[in-house]
């Protein structure tokens, strides 16, 4: 029987922990085990109920267009829980000298695709405006050298573009600085485009007229998917088919050396434990600890990959309290404003089922690349700040009737410039190494699609362990 050790309790690993299952319930010979060094599974995906309302404590939903979540969700038999955002309200604002600016229609990420609305934005300053329409002209650039988001986005559109859009957008997403992350792994898109038409505009234009005419032949789809219950559903809904004796909570995993035939497992506070593959499911700085005696340059290479924190705030109102806010999703802040608040989700607009018909739901992001302090203010601290900067952007005078602040420490992987070579070498070791594979948002996308895929993955891996497989070697 193939014993399979499973480290990290994260989607990642619950992923991995379900697919295995799967092949198990379908006859293959194997046994895993899960650790998770904290007390719930689930990792970032937490969800509360609080006064009726929903309240995520990581992520709210997942990209619809990447398949692996909504295909794990079908398998696991909560497809009629799924939820999709409103997209009728989608309107975002960015904050501009403390005014709430709405992002133009058209504009696709970042880049304008539709003239007049851009033209007649307040978003932009006039050189902004005419240096888009220049970028119409851009030439082609073929292959070179990876270079930040921020470059990327300064040579096609201008420093003004990089600091009310790009910035605020991959804060957003990845907790992020657009001068630190990597255009090729954060915008691959955009990449080929430049290398092939030149302008991003022009390429955008392209894609939109092929897009609009898939539309008009196939029912469209929200842009996020969420689940009734939120996130933490698909957690328990794994954990439901998991059989219970595979999961060992508080039990934290210290080292893993290659033995003769396969592993040994350093766990704090048990023994040592033998298995003949492992899934390492954590943030890449803790894989790469636990792997420094399987192979030095790998362990670097996972301790190479930086992280950002994060903070979320929570904040619920009554509806009516709620009035002057204006319709939409919610508004992103340029680290020119000089606020703490990267952003706010309007989370009563964005999704149904989130809150009663007499309540809404505020929802702040702090913290990022750029404000590791923010972690250590106490939550006081961190909700007097967060309101009265709602009181200065938003003119929200009112306290709150809840408020719950949660800290996500070094979880948000940051894909700087070479991270794609970076990732190449990762691979090509591990591929090289019988009976290891490795999962998490470090790699391939850090949305939870992604991480899903990582783990499906890697399941796959350790199935297609032989016997006859070499066992790994220092
Ligand atoms: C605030 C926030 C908002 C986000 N919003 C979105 C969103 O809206 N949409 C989206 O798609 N993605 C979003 N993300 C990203 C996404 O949630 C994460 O990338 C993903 O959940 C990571 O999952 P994971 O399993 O790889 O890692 P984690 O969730 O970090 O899980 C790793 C697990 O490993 C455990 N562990 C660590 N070390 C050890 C050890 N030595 N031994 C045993 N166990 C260990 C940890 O306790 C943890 O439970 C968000 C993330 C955050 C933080």
């Amino acid at each position: 029987m193939k014993q399979i050790a499973i480290i990290g309790g994260g989607i990642s690993g619950l992923s991995a922990a379900f697919y295995l299952e799967k092949a198990r319930a379908s006859g293959a010979e194997l046994e895993y085990t899960l650790f998770e060094s904290g007390q719930r599974l689930g990792g970032c995906l937490s969800s509360d109920r609080i006064e009726g309302c929903l309240v995520e404590a990581g992520p709210d939903s997942f990209l619809t267009e990447k398949p692996w979540a909504l295909s794990l969700c079908k398998e696991l038999g909560i497809a009629d829980q799924l939820i999709g955002s409103n997209d009728s309200q989608r309107k975002t604002y960015i904050v501009v000298h403390g005014r709430l600016i709405a992002m133009p229609d058209g504009l696709m990420f970042m880049v304008p695709t539709q003239l007049l609305p851009t033209a007649f934005s307040p978003l932009f300053s006039w050189s902004t405006k005419l240096r888009m329409a220049q970028e119409l002209l851009h030439p082609p650039r073929p292959m070179h050298e990876d270079e930040t988001v921020a470059q990327l986005v300064e040579r096609h559109f201008g420093a003004e573009v990089v600091d009310r859009l790009a910035d605020p957008l991959l804060s957003g997403v990845y907790g992020g600085d657009a001068g630190k992350l990597s255009a090729r792994a954060v915008l691959p898109r955009f990449v080929e485009m430049e290398e092939q038409y030149g302008s991003l505009s022009r390429a955008m234009l392209a894609a939109h007229k092929k897009m609009a005419a898939m539309a008009r032949t196939q029912p469209s789809r929200p842009l996020f998917t969420s689940l009734k219950d939120g996130m933490q559903q698909m957690v328990d809904a794994i954990v439901g088919r998991l059989t219970p004796d595979s999961i060992r909570l508080r039990q934290f995993v210290r080292r893993i050396y290659p033995e003769d035939s396969g592993w040994r497992v350093a766990i704090e506070p048990s023994e040592d434990e033998r298995y003949d593959a492992v899934i390492v499911a954590t943030p890449a700085h803790v894989a790469g600890t636990l792997l420094d005696g399987v192979d030095h340059g790998l362990a670097r290479n996972l301790l190479d990959i930086t992280y950002s924190s994060s903070v979320t705030v929570t904040l619920g109102y009554y509806k009516q309290q709620l009035e002057k806010l204006p319709p939409g999703f919610g508004f992103l802040v340029p680290r020119s404003e000089g606020t703490r608040m990267l952003a706010c989700t309007f989370v009563h607009n964005k999704f149904p089922h989130r809150a009663p018909d007499d309540k809404g739901i505020l929802r702040c992001f702090l913290g990022g690349a750029r404000d590791e302090a923010v972690l250590g203010l106490s939550d006081e601290e961190i909700l007097q700040t967060v309101e009265r900067e709602l009181r200065d952007i938003v003119k929200l005078e009112v306290r709150p009737i809840f408020a719950r602040v949660y800290r996500w420490r070094e979880s948000m992987a940051q894909y700087e410039p070479g991270h794609i070579a970076r990732v190449g070498q990762i691979e090509k070791r591990v591929a090289e190494i019988p009976g290891l594979a490795l999962a998490g948002n470090a790699y391939h996308g850090i949305g939870v699609p992604d991480c899903i895929r990582g783990g499906m993955e890697g399941a796959n891996k350790v199935l297609q362990l032989t016997p006859e497989s070499q066992p790994a070697r220092r």
